[in-house]
């Protein structure tokens, strides 16, 4: 199939054989006839034309046997965590989780008798040294959110497969443009659809990759749970990830430019960016990313997250991440602020904090409008 631009454009594209078109026929239909056929299809099966493409694409680009399709990012984690976990078994997490993942855990896990731990860091000693007997699964994100901490994919997925547990990896930051984690050993890859994939601000979707087998189980707790998702969603965004691999490569150039600029700015203390060679996990990403992201945060000498905010102009506070536009957001106010102050002490998160999700406008607009607002 060729290399990733080339899988982006035409993985998984359903042949339309009633008129040659170029693009994938949308299946709208929730009732298909069975009699005769081998496989009842139907959405919430996850095995209509439009979910199989979308499926077929991901698996493509994560270079992994096999993909689901779902409808949202926190449809495929739980979907992902429930498939593997049951009474008496216990988790271990990174520190440094999306806030809807660690919402998740504290409210969820308990109640149905699973057990978890968060290790101490990022590392993966830390990580390693919270495994009990009964672990079943070890779950990473990586670059972490907002600090843009990264986790060493490989070491982990060693010191699992040593002690024969699942690795689970939050690809959403990265995307499979920047990274692929099934290639250093990790056993699922999931995401949320909704940012970098979907790529627009418009659509709400996840996925989930790994070999067939693994994904077969999560396909059967899939359909019991039914967060699929609907054909027109599907196509826009198949539409989408054909564009996937120009976007990642301009956001990362935008990111790695507007990096640069902020740390060499007197007013800005620090900035976190895995691109910057200073950057305490710059080796190790440069081993497993082809591009460092669009992802930064950065603080601002003498002044909090929220009135550096209001002064931008272009570049808007605003909820989510992964499209084509600049936003920005201050991660003490609102991802982060059910830690409370200490917990965000403890994780380095301080009120000087602001995220930028970096998009693919002028990048010397966008500087700009740094500048002003510094
Ligand atoms: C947004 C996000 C999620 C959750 O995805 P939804 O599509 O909002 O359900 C999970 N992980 C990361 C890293 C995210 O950014």
């Amino acid at each position: 199939m060729g290399k990733i631009p080339t899988r982006c454009v035409h993985a998984g594209t359903i042949h339309d054989d009633l008129k040659k078109g170029i693009n994938s026929p949308i299946y709208t239909s929730t009732s298909f006839e069975f009699i005769d056929q081998d496989d009842t299809v139907y959405p919430r099966y996850l095995n209509t034309p439009n979910e199989k493409a979308v499926a077929e694409k991901i698996a493509s680009l994560e270079e992994s046997e096999s993909a689901l399709v779902f409808s949202s990012g926190m449809a495929a984690i739980s979907t992902v965590l429930f498939t593997f976990l049951g009474k008496g078994d216990h988790v271990v997490f990174q520190q440094g989780l999306y806030g809807g993942t660690s919402h998740f855990l504290n409210r969820e896990l308990n109640r149905f008798g699973i057990e978890f731990s968060i290790a101490a860091s990022q590392s993966a000693e830390d990580i390693g040294a919270s495994i009990r007997e009964n672990t079943k699964l070890i779950y990473i994100e990586t670059p972490s959110n907002p600090l843009l901490n990264i986790t060493d994919i490989k070491a982990v997925a060693e010191v699992a497969i040593d002690s024969g547990i699942l690795t689970v990896i939050d690809n959403t930051f990265a995307s499979p443009v920047n990274q692929q984690p099934c290639k250093h050993g990790i056993d699922i890859v999931v995401h949320s659809a909704t940012k970098y994939l979907g790529g627009h601000s418009d659509i709400l979707a996840g996925a989930v990759a790994g070999s067939k087998e693994l994904i077969r189980q999560i396909h059967e707790t899939g359909l019991n749970f039914g967060g699929s998702m609907n054909a027109i969603t599907l196509y826009l965004l198949e539409r989408s990830m054909k564009t996937l691999h120009v976007r990642v490569a301009r956001i990362n150039e935008n990111a790695m430019q507007l990096a640069l600029f902020l740390e060499a700015h007197p007013n800005v203390k620090q900035v976190n960016y895995p691109g910057l060679p200073g950057h305490p996990g710059h080796d190790i990403a440069k081993i497993q990313m082809s591009g460092f992201g669009g992802m930064l945060s950065f603080e601002v000498n003498g002044q909090d997250g929220i009135s550096f905010q209001k002064r931008l102009k272009l570049i808007k506070p605003s909820m989510s991440l992964g499209g084509l536009e600049t936003i920005c957001s201050s991660p003490a106010h609102t991802s982060h602020r059910h830690l409370g102050a200490e917990g965000r002490k403890s994780e380095g998160i301080s009120e000087e904090l602001v995220r930028l999700s970096v998009g693919i406008e002028d990048v010397e607009d966008l500087k700009s409008d740094l500048e002003q607002a510094l």
